[in-house]
């Protein structure tokens, strides 16, 4: 299975190339960086760490497309739009993580996939996939005695809050109680609140450090709490979602797929 990474000198790219390089059944097929990159023209292996590949970084993405099944995309918003006119003019499968996507991004992506298979996810991580399943299922079978509060804590750098994978914890649980996350999302709390509001879906945000990503699910009623804890320590798992989507995509017909449609959940 022939795997191309755009992007491949970035955080994401690098650890990408490295988890290819390592997975058994995997060949890369190339890697590709921005016009201007530092990394272009270097050998792929090298760039990460690791043996010399024979593969050098490029810039011109049609070539990789055209020699690979599968390509991952962890880039920017308007790179990632290029690179989904390439895969469907390839027949090229794609796993895009870039985030930051607008609707008329997303819109071009569902366009695309109607030509190829898409796999998309804001986090790739198997953990927290499995935790939107679970959440939505404790969610839908604890009703509404449950007040459920999510708190979440990333590095100082972070820009925006509540995280996405918070918000998308929060949509998981008020689809388990089919209700609108809009409608009862409480995403700030400050100063004389008066009590909480029965139905709510409550946030809070922590910042500091290097913290990569923790995300706490409550459930409290009188008598009892019940926490879905996630935390992720390494981007690493971001990385071997994404490869594990690249192996699962291969063969699927055109379609947008999601990470839980991966993990079969
Ligand atoms: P980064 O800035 O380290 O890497 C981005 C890379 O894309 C850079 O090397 C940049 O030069 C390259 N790039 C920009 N324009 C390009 C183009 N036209 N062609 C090819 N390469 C181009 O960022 P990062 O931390 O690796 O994150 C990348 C994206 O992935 C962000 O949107 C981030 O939010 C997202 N992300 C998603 C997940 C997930 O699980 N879905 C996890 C982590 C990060």
């Amino acid at each position: 299975m022939k795997i191309g990474i755009v992007g491949c000198a970035g955080r994401m790219g690098q650890m990408l190339v490295r988890e290819v390089l390592d997975n058994e059944g995997m060949a890369l097929s190339g890697g590709t960086d921005r016009i201007g990159s530092d990394a272009v023209g270097r050998d792929l292996g090298s760039l990460v760490g690791r043996t010399e590949t024979g593969l050098a970084v490029g810039c011109d993405p049609s070539e990789l497309f055209g020699a690979s099944d599968v390509v991952i995309d962890f880039t920017v918003p308007a790179a990632t739009i290029q690179h989904v006119e390439f895969a469907a003019a390839n027949a090229c499968a794609m796993v895009i993580g870039t985030t930051g996507l607008t609707a008329e991004h997303e819109a071009l992506i569902r366009q695309a996939a109607t030509r190829i298979p898409i796999v998309r996810a804001a986090n790739m991580s198997v953990g927290v996939n499995l935790l939107f399943a679970m959440v939505e299922k404790v969610a839908a079978t604890l009703g509404d005695d449950y007040d459920i509060e999510i708190v979440e804590m990333h590095h100082r750098h972070k820009v925006d809050a509540p995280s996405g994978t918070a918000l998308a914890l929060g949509k998981a649980a008020a689809a388990g109680r089919a209700v609108n996350l809009d409608d009862v999302a409480q995403r700030v709390r400050d100063g004389i609140t008066g009590p909480r509001k029965a139905g709510d879906i409550g946030f809070a945000t922590l910042r500091g450090g290097d913290v990569v990503g923790d995300h706490d699910v409550i459930f409290a009623a009188e008598g009892e709490r019940i926490i879905l804890s996630h935390k992720a320590s390494s981007r690493q798992v971001f990385a071997k979602g994404a490869v594990r989507a690249a192996r699962w995509i291969q063969g699927k017909p055109a379609g947008l797929y999601s990470m839980r449609d991966v993990l079969g959940l």
